[in-house]
């Protein structure tokens, strides 16, 4: 027996070719493409102007990499965290977090994460594979379903920000963001994708080459380059100034966002702010503050407010934009960091 592909792996060229096999015209390789992006469909059957002897012919060669929700779980602050099934059973997990104009879909790309941030939850899991284009896809598809469910609103946003690491998934995040862009029942343009990476340079460069229309966040976490290594493994193979190199060769249109988890007394410090402004100096970009997240099997805190409002004053009375991220669904383990396939 012939082991089947999976559809949503290939591209026009490859499905015209297919179809020729079968004396099939030219012009259903469009159709189908339709059904699986633009409509979002997963199943064969559902393709309605498709003859029935060329489903069968689909559905003999071909799987599609479906993803189910298992559950989801809601936050008191609205905020909805799914745990997705894949078909060869492994969990991952997607967000939707709703505003009062918005309603944004933080989306995984692996499985696990193998950088392992000393501070995040996502890293002590098994790094198991890469999404693929359709898991990846599929994921907004599902957040979209309820978000329009639960709180009858469309994604309008999409940040690459749940568990993994985007740019080690670089080909099928890229691909996928393509697919959402064409996906019937939401209008997502590249403004309002935000794909927030470790930072490493040579595929910023790549990235900035395919799509520098698109959002970017680089999770900086520490200006001093041993304290940000003690934080982040892989960082021991990139030094900061490269990364920064990167950022000013590459040509994103939008500004840069740093992000910074502040933890205490590991990157809260005067001096630490002091060193993150001539960081921030070198490019254009604005700042996010990230409060530390509790997680399990991890010791750091958070600062207090005051804390953190001060040394957000720092930066802002440099004349930099410094947000303080707000944590959303911290009570169903769905913020930043926080991702680990728990639903209890
Ligand atoms: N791998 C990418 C995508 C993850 S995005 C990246 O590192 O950027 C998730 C953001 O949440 C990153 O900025 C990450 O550093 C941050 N984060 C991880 N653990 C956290 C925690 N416990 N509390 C707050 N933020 C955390």
């Amino acid at each position: 027996m012939i082991e089947k592909q999976n559809i949503r792996a290939l591209n026009e060229e490859e499905l015209i070719k297919w179809l020729a096999n079968y004396g099939e015209k030219k012009y259903r390789a469009n159709q189908i493409l339709r059904w699986l992006w633009v409509k979002g469909e997963t199943s064969f059957n559902k393709m309605t102007d498709i003859p029935k002897t060329l489903i069968r012919k689909l559905e003999e060669s071909f799987f599609i990499d479906c993803i189910t929700i298992e559950k989801y779980i809601q936050s008191y602050d609205s905020t909805v965290k799914a745990l997705f099934k894949t078909y060869d059973n492994f969990f991952f997990e997607g967000v939707v977090i709703p505003d009062e104009k918005r309603a944004t879909a933080c989306i995984s790309t692996q499985i696990g994460c193998p950088i392992k941030c000393k501070f995040c939850a996502t890293g002590q899991l098994k790094f198991q594979r890469n999404l693929t284009v359709g898991e990846i896809f599929q994921q907004v598809v599902e957040l979209n379903n309820l978000s329009v469910l639960l709180f009858n609103k469309v994604i309008t946003n999409v940040v690459v920000m749940g568990m993994g690491e985007p740019l080690l998934n670089l080909t099928n995040t890229i691909g996928a963001l393509e697919k959402i862009k064409m996906y019937d029942k939401i209008n997502i343009t590249d403004r309002k994708i935000t794909i927030s990476t470790i930072g490493l340079p040579d595929k910023i460069l790549e990235l900035s080459r395919i799509n520098n229309n698109i959002k970017i966040a680089w999770s900086l976490h520490s200006p001093f380059q041993t304290i940000r290594e003690s934080l982040i493994p892989i960082a021991k193979k990139y030094s900061i100034q490269d990364i920064i190199q990167a950022f000013k060769v590459s040509k994103f249109k939008q500004p840069i966002t740093i992000e910074y988890v502040l933890i205490e007394n590991v990157n809260d410090s005067e001096n630490d702010v002091k060193e993150l402004i001539k960081i921030a100096s070198q490019f254009r970009c604005k700042i996010n503050l990230i409060p530390f997240n509790k997680i399990e099997n991890c010791d750091f805190t958070s600062p207090s407010l005051l804390k953190i409002k001060t040394f957000q004053q720092k930066l802002v009375e440099k004349n930099f934009i410094a947000i303080i991220r707000k944590s959303k669904g911290t009570d169903i383990n769905g913020s930043c960091g926080q991702l680990a396939n728990k639903f209890y």
